[in-house]
């Protein structure tokens, strides 16, 4: 089964680190949203009518800030998909939600709508924190967010963290740690900051204005980090995210293991399997600008601005560089049995990194030892 993403590029206001795609919005714009999706999708199945039976299992909106299209539309549009395509009964659906921007009725209609899993940005239980990240929310707005959350039953309700903040010292981060498992989430993603070019902060960075912990002290919080959530009983499934047993996101994992999933929305990404024309897989990519993806629309184009058909080597490839990501890595005789033998170049490269210790073989599946998982970018770069 595959999952269904569905960007939603609005946001209150754009904060300092943030280099997705999100535009702010008035109430006009965000009115005509779903009936763009709507007629995306439509568009897709005209394009790949046999897509209509493929089933989904999870549902994932993500941003952007989706909350900020309040629970009605986020609910339209979530009938509009059980509409056109099988949802699984128990389909894992998701939608993020940033603690400014929801309320406890609003939680409820979500919940009403369908929707079981919640992901909040929380990023940081620290005020300063947050103003250098330029987040609108308060850590007042956190702690009533989480408990309006669990009021409406989410059947798994997660955070987000982000360590290696402007000016945050190690024992700031085990603080926030602490505070994160006291509040027992079933889902805990933490992402070092990474000062993409072109936002604010990573201007004030080369500008001498803020400085960023040195690389030894956010390779000691990740640590900590997993130390801590590990001893509060979460796994550590994949580098940057951890969850109670059986709560893992069953949406991203879909990435990590290379199933298909649809991406709507601009600046969305897709993985199609359509077996005639790309049997490896299908990539697909939205515009990242809301003008060019309704302009598309309106000219009853498919939104994509780029197609790309992956042949054996792309497959295998992807296969092992995000499924490496997770700590059950892969299994190379189930990704020949997808996509046939591997290409010379990508059996080589692993048995070099397999002699080198960078990954470890166990029966029939390999996986990057713990140690490098910080640094896991450096050695999954060897197999790109
Ligand atoms: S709320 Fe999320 S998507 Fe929006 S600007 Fe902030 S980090 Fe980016």
């Amino acid at each position: 089964m595959r999952g269904i993403y569905v960007h939603v590029p609005f946001c209150v206001r754009k904060c300092g680190y943030c280099d997705f795609y999100s535009v702010a919005a008035g109430e006009e714009e965000r009115d005509r949203y779903p009936a763009l999706v709507e007629r995306e999708m439509d568009l897709l199945l005209r394009k790949f009518p046999g897509e209509a039976g493929v089933p989904a299992d999870t549902v994932y909106f993500g941003g952007g800030t989706p909350t900020v299209l309040g629970p009605g539309r986020l609910n339209r549009l979530l009938a509009a998909i059980r509409s056109r395509f099988p949802v699984a009964e128990d389909a894992e659906i998701t939608t993020e939600a940033n603690p400014g921007t929801v309320t406890g009725d609003d939680f409820a209609r979500l919940r009403e709508g369908g929707f079981n899993r919640v992901s909040l940005g929380v990023q940081s239980f620290r005020p300063g924190t947050l103003a250098a990240l330029g987040r609108i929310h308060s850590v007042e707005d956190v702690r009533a967010a989480y408990r309006d959350a669990r009021r409406a039953k989410f059947r798994s309700v997660g955070i987000d963290l982000i360590f290696g903040n402007p000016g945050q010292d190690e024992a700031e981060w085990q603080e926030d740690l602490d505070l994160a498992v006291t509040f027992l989430p079933d889902h805990v993603s933490a992402y070092a900051l990474t000062p993409e070019p072109g936002t604010p902060i990573q201007a004030a960075i080369a500008g001498g204005e803020i400085a960023l912990p040195d690389d030894d002290a956010v390779a000691r919080m990740y640590t900590a980090a997993r130390d801590t959530l590990r001893a509060a009983g979460y796994g550590h499934y994949e580098i940057s995210n951890f969850a109670r047993p059986g709560m893992e996101c069953r949406h991203n994992m879909k990435y990590w293991r290379r199933d298909g999933y649809l991406g709507l929305g601009p600046s969305a990404h897709g993985l199609l399997f359509p077996a005639e024309s790309a049997p490896f897989g299908l990539r697909t990519a939205n515009p990242p600008s809301l003008p060019d993806y309704a302009r598309a629309l309106r000219e009853g184009r498919p939104a994509w601005s780029s197609t790309r058909a992956c042949g054996r080597e792309d497959a295998w490839k992807e296969s092992l560089l995000f499924g490496l990501r997770m700590s059950e890595g892969v299994s190379p005789p189930s990704i020949e049995k997808r996509n046939g033998p591997p290409p010379d170049e990508a059996r080589k490269a692993v048995e070099h990194l397999i002699g080198s210790g960078l990954l470890l073989r166990e029966g029939d599946r390999i996986r990057l030892p713990e140690q490098h998982w910080f640094v896991s970018n450096e050695v999954l770069q060897r197999l790109a």
